[in-house]
């Protein structure tokens, strides 16, 4: 059956039909990270239902333009026009250049990306790559009358675009009357400002600021809305069909794209703005200052007491594919255990489905007609929103019937040749192209790790025993053995958990 694309687009609030700008063409940009960090889990969830967009684009036929970029000037400390560039920042706290830390924690993001086998965008332009192209929106944006230069530096013009379109928080749903008190309170050294609600698009270095560059208003930098504006028209043109990120981009990042691409060329950039929803753990925003965060490291390691065990990266990119993107996502151990037993369960039967060859069914009225719908629902499902969940548990309901096959249980011979190809096909298609999981059992990966945690269980229990009859030597022996293999042991209430260091 052939589907409809439909999408929620954040600008609306409401599902709407996809229809691109051009016929079987899209454009999609997407916010990169802000090179200055250790990519986190929650930044990982982002870019993961992204590549789960892009790859299930392709697999609709698209052909797909995808942009992310890669920030690496601009993103100040307060996220707004205050504080210093957090990659300055950071620079001088690891005494290296702007530029090594730019490529350190961009290599960083690239071998998560790898990890969570992604695929690569099509053009990951970097801000400091583009300069040329913010200095030139920021002077046609003065040209066309919705900035002002103050001391060498240049702001938008917030009020006038708002009294001229009426867009200024139209996606976030701000009123500017209620942004301008809101922002009156922090005014403090961006008093140079006509409206406290104003950004800046150029801002004046100071003699101590690392990163700068020469412009017609002063040796400065971009504002870091900018980039996203100058390098999504680059490449995408004035107008492109979506234009994504974390959902705590709305406001301000994203309101002021709108605002500047609006004033560089008088039209709304993207058509459809998608935003994914935050990660949670254990029911609260993943915070290292509230003792509430995990690393993907830790994750895989195991070195956490937020986790009994070390989970994969195929186990949590299936966690994650379990909620739709739009929604938040709380990782909890109770539901990576889930993840854990559910992804291993969907690899065991696709593994066994695509060694079937030799399945001679005539036809089986019932069983071929579940097979036809389901698999027709799991596409239905993708096409609505790029509902994994959904998708995902449509498959579930197939795994049964693929057992079945499996066990040789009474009718299931009968399935038709044709209702198993369709089955092999869906499998292989959602699981790999579109979903990008791997299975880690077939690249034996899993299946060791799977001997090496019931070794691992073994030598607990082995431990366990000889503490309880005082056999300190057997003990000892097997906790320094394990330190020299750097794997720690923790004594904890609910028993002994292991973690690689
Ligand atoms: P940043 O490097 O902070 O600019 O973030 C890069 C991307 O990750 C942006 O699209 C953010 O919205 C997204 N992001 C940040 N924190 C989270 C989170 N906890 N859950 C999901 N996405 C996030
Ligand atoms: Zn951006």
């Amino acid at each position: 059956m052939t589907h409809e694309l439909t999408v929620y687009n954040s600008l609306s609030r409401q599902k709407e039909k996809f229809v691109p700008l051009e016929e079987g063409f899209i454009g999609m940009y997407v916010c990169g990270p802000t090179v200055y960090s250790d990519v986190h889990l929650g930044n990982c969830r982002t870019f993961v239902s992204f590549d789960v967009i892009y790859r299930f684009l392709l697999q609709a036929g698209y052909k797909v333009r995808y942009v992310r970029n890669i920030t690496d000037v601009g993103h100040l400390t307060d996220d707004a026009d205050s504080g210093d560039d957090k990659i300055a920042e950071r620079a001088k706290l690891e005494q290296l250049e702007p530029m090594e830390i730019v490529q350190k924690y961009t290599n960083g993001f690239h071998e998560m990306m790898t990890i969570f086998n992604t695929k690569k965008p099509d053009i990951e332009p970097r801000a400091t790559g583009h300069i040329m192209e913010q200095i030139e929106m920021v002077q046609t944006i003065l040209d066309n009358g919705l900035a002002y230069v103050k001391n060498g530096s240049v702001y938008f013009d917030t009020i006038k675009f708002h009294e001229q379109d009426g867009l200024y928080g139209k996606l976030s749903g701000r009123i500017i009357e209620d942004l301008l008190t809101e922002t009156r309170d922090d005014l403090k050294n961006q008093s140079e400002k006509n409206h406290p609600s104003d950004f800046a698009i150029w801002m004046k270095a100071s003699d101590a600021h690392l990163m700068k560059w020469n412009s017609p208003w002063s040796l400065g930098f971009p504002g870091w809305h900018l980039e996203c504006s100058a390098m999504s028209t680059k490449y995408l043109g004035n107008q492109f069909d979506i234009h994504g990120g974390g959902n705590d981009l709305k406001f301000p990042h994203h309101e002021n794209e709108i605002a500047q691409n609006y004033g560089a060329c008088k039209c709304q950039p993207a058509k459809y703005w998608l935003h994914t929803n935050m990660l949670l753990m254990n029911g609260k925003k993943m915070s290292k200052s509230d003792d509430n965060s995990i690393t993907p490291q830790q994750l895989f390691t195991g070195d956490s007491k937020h986790i009994t065990k070390a989970y994969s990266p195929m186990v949590l990119k299936f966690f994650m594919l379990q909620s739709h993107y739009a929604s938040t996502l709380d990782l909890t151990n109770e539901a990576l255990l889930a993840a854990e037993k559910g992804y291993k369960r969907i690899m065991e039967a696709n593994r066994y489905l695509q060694t079937i060859t030799d399945h001679s069914g005539q036809g089986h009225a019932e069983l071929d007609q579940k097979i036809s719908d389901l698999t027709d629902q799991v596409a239905a499902d993708m096409y609505d929103d790029f509902n994994t969940p959904k998708a995902l548990s449509r498959l579930f309901e197939l795994v049964p019937v693929i057992n079945s096959v499996k066990d040789g249980k009474e009718g299931y011979g009968d399935i038709a040749k044709a209702s198993i190809e369709q089955l092999q096909q869906t499998f292989r298609i959602y699981l790999f192209d579109v979903f990008g999981l791997q299975d880690e059992f077939e690249a034996g990966g899993n299946a060791l790790s799977d001997k090496f945690s019931g070794l691992m269980d073994l030598i607990i229990d082995i431990r366990k025993d000889a503490r309880a009859t005082k056999n300190w030597d057997t003990s000892d022996k097997i906790r320094d053995k394990l330190t020299e293999l750097e794997i720690a042991l923790k004594d904890g209430k609910e028993g002994t958990n292991w973690s690689i260091k």
